[in-house]
């Protein structure tokens, strides 16, 4: 059978990188396995869910190297959803229930009291005709609970009912379904909550294995009884830790600067991104990879850990940086020729000062600097002003080898007698106007003899 996964989000905002990392998680499986990413849309919230948060999403997983084979809205499949409650409904699994929020808030602290578990006590299987008549001519209407399979001939004497499943990255988990409520599938208005849709798409689709977050965990226990209630195999089930921040708390889609487009204006690499978001929390130390089959390779969901990670954005920025370093000018090429980096010296340019970059966009300043001069005029004292005065008259005539710059200082260092810093800092001024940045050796020959010169105090 073809692996087949999917990202499920709901469109309710932007993606942050704990979203990225269920992504991540799921891609890299069906990669490995040389299966199917569904991307779907949770999008049956129709107040909250929007289009253009489903279309930054899917821009934001293309940015980060994710391709969906398809895309699916669950809002656009309620008729599939209706069809199964109906078949619910005829096996009896399904019933109507009719308390109010606060109603049930009641009753929760009613058991609380008295020692019992804080779940719903299935009272709506109790109503009479009559009682049901007088709520529904009172103008209420009712919502449905699935009828969880954790009672042996009564369904008010709930009894210890173990759901076990080998878990992908946690091992051997359990949910005892006599520890749950049974979970309300439709509410009042006819609308549908998360789990009966999503447990519909995952037959539907195929879905051979869930990948999500470990808040899912009980909610896993539940959707493997009604797997079961629909007469299908459930799948595999793999929960990830969740990140949090470096104080400890959760991540949330409104927490902006966490979120991909957030990152990704600051000048985050997508494999900084993806390179955290995967090994972090695992036996592996976090490093850049630069390459999504790369990570694939690397990435096994059993070897992350199950306690919740700790996530420090100024990671990004030392990945971002190993992986400029290194990164060859085919990849950087567009970027680059969108930020006006272009033509014959634009590679020997990238291969300069790509060592000394934060971001490729700090590319720019350097591209300025190279072709035309420092950015801020430096100053200089009496002595290295004469100083530089016989360095430039030194200056080797064209055309330059590899060299030049050894040969250049070789001379200049004979002449005045200077060395280390007292020789390198003022010509290193008065050729780019800052006091550090990439080899001199490498600039050199891109700014060629006449340009050079021209920047002769
Ligand atoms: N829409 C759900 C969420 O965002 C999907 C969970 C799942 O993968 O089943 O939490």
């Amino acid at each position: 059978m073809t692996v087949t996964v999917r990202f499920a989000p709901s469109p309710t905002g932007k993606i942050h990188i704990g979203n990225a990392r269920t992504a991540l998680f799921n891609w890299l499986f069906a990669l490995k396995h040389r299966g199917r990413f569904i991307q779907r849309f949770d999008d049956t919230d129709v107040l909250r869910s929007r289009q253009e948060y489903a279309d930054a999403i899917l821009y934001d997983l293309h940015w980060l190297g994710i391709f969906q084979d398809a895309t699916e809205y669950q809002s656009r499949r309620i008729e599939i959803y209706d069809a199964a409650v109906e078949r619910l409904k005829a096996a009896g699994l399904l019933y109507a229930c009719y308390e109010t929020p606060e109603e049930l808030d009641l009753r929760r602290k009613v058991r609380r009291t008295r020692g019992l578990p804080p779940v719903y006590g299935r009272e709506a299987l109790a109503l009479t005709a009559d009682q049901i008549a007088e709520y529904e001519s009172n103008g209420r209407r009712p919502h449905w609970r699935l009828l969880l399979p954790n009672f042996r001939s009564d369904p008010l004497e709930p009894e210890r009912t173990e759901i076990r499943w080998n878990d992908l990255v946690r091992g051997e988990e359990t949910v005892d379904l006599a520890s749950v409520s049974d979970p309300v599938l439709v509410r009042e208005d006819g609308t549908y909550l998360y789990t009966l849709p999503s447990v519909v798409d995952d037959i539907e689709m195929g879905i051979t294995h869930v990948i999500r977050g470990d808040d899912h965990v009980t909610n896993t226990g539940v959707q493997i009884a009604l797997f079961k209630a629909l007469g299908a195999e459930p799948p595999e089930f793999g929960h990830h830790n969740l990140l949090t921040t470096a104080s400890g708390e959760g991540l949330s889609k409104r927490t902006g600067s966490l979120s991909i487009e957030g990152l990704r204006e600051a000048g985050i690499e997508p494999m900084a991104v993806a390179s955290l978001a995967v090994l972090i929390g695992t036996s592996e130390s976090v490093h850049a990879v630069p390459t999504m089959a790369e990570l694939a390779e690397r990435f096994d969901p059993a070897a992350t850990s199950k306690s919740a990670a700790k996530f420090d954005p100024d990671e990004l920025l030392v990945l971002n940086r190993a992986l400029l370093h290194h990164m060859p000018f085919a990849q950087a090429r567009d970027r680059l020729a969108a930020l006006g980096v272009s033509g014959e010296h634009a590679e020997p340019f990238w291969n300069a000062v790509r060592g000394n970059l934060d971001r490729l966009s700090d590319a720019v300043q350097w591209w300025k600097i190279i072709n035309e001069g420092p950015q801020e005029k430096p100053e200089f004292s009496p002595e290295d002003r004469a100083f530089l005065d016989t360095a430039f008259d030194l200056l080797p005539e064209e055309p330059w080898g590899a060299s030049v710059w050894r040969d250049w200082t070789g001379k200049v260092r004979e002449t005045t007698g200077r060395k280390g810093k007292a020789l390198f800092m003022p010509l290193r001024m008065a050729l780019t106007g800052l006091a550090s940045g990439p080899e001199l050796a490498d600039l050199l020959p891109l700014l060629g003899r006449e340009g050079t010169l021209a920047r002769r105090p």
